[in-house]
């Protein structure tokens, strides 16, 4: 099944329903990364995670997610387009930790104290920046808070990532359900009745259901129609110019440093872990070009 998200509005109120197939793009990023089981659930929560939330975005705008908790796992930061593009890392990709309740401990990987901090680039001068605590370390519930906080809209999310014993992943997704003012009581009542009525987002996607079935049962006595729907991708965008802008970033300084001491560098982009050489003569062109 290919990655894609679909989005559904019901007819009354304003309820949005979102749901989408991750499972290629979380193995590619895992891949990518060399993380270990726990890192790669953490990852790929936050990664479908991601795609949920720039799918609420409008055309041309690009969010960030930056989980930083006091477990091992240090960081994840995502990055997501309204157009489906998505990266992201985790800081220590070789975070492994035993099962807790049957379940990866991504809590545990992640840390239980800490802060979520969502940017979001509209277009605007100013970037949008709402940095709220961590509520478990789990991603999902971390999310649904911010919104909660943040940006006072109810929200629910699910996030899942399914392990086989060979360590490929069969299947990962997720759904994010929000309400937008005015809401309906007696409609949050029953979406969050059928919401617990559900069985895991993974469980659903191995037994072969699609996002669309899934929101259909989420959306299970509510009419909905269905406004889009479309692909998500891993889609680094680095590039050798972004890299230079890195270097340039640290200063004449340290630049002259690293030139005196080392004479190259090899700059590895953390997003897709590809590298860019710099030679001697590349570091002093890009100092010469420095303003001092
Ligand atoms: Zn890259």
């Amino acid at each position: 099944m290919k990655n894609y998200i679909v989005r559904v509005i019901s007819d009354q109120a304003n309820v949005i329903g979102l749901a989408c197939v991750t499972t290629g793009l979380v193995n590619e990023s895992c891949r990518l990364h060399g993380a270990y089981p726990t890192a790669c659930a953490a990852l790929g929560r936050a990664l479908t995670g991601g795609a949920l939330m720039a799918s609420l975005l409008k055309m041309g705008q690009r969010l960030a997610l930056k989980f930083e908790g006091n477990g091992p796992l240090k960081k994840i930061i995502v990055e997501a387009d309204y157009e489906g593009n998505i990266r992201g890392f985790v800081a220590v990709p070789e975070v492994d930790l035993p099962p807790r309740n049957g379940k990866f401990d991504v809590a545990g990987a992640v840390g239980t104290e800490g802060v979520l901090t969502v940017i979001k680039d509209t277009g605007r001068k100013e970037l949008y920046n709402g940095v709220v605590r961590l509520r478990t370390g789990e991603i999902a519930e971390d999310i649904a808070f911010y919104f909660a906080e943040s940006e006072q809209i109810p929200t629910a999310v699910a996030l899942g990532v399914y392990m086989e014993p060979s360590l490929e992943i069969s299947a990962a997704g997720g759904f994010l359900v929000q309400s937008l003012p005015p809401s309906d009581e007696n409609m949050i009542d029953r979406l969050i009745d059928n919401i617990r009525r559900l069985p895991s987002y993974t469980q659903m996607l191995r037994a072969g259901q699609a996002p669309e079935s899934i929101l259909n049962a989420i959306f299970s006595g509510i009419s909905y129609v269905t406004l889009e729907r479309h692909e998500l991708c891993y889609l680094c965008t680095c590039s050798r110019e972004r890299i230079e802008r890195v270097l340039v970033s640290l200063g004449r300084e340290e630049l002259a440093d690293m030139i005196a001491k080392q004479g190259r560098a090899d700059v590895t982009c953390e997003f897709c872990r590809r590298i860019y050489p710099f030679n001697r003569q590349a570091l002093e062109k890009i100092l010469s070009e420095m303003h001092a």
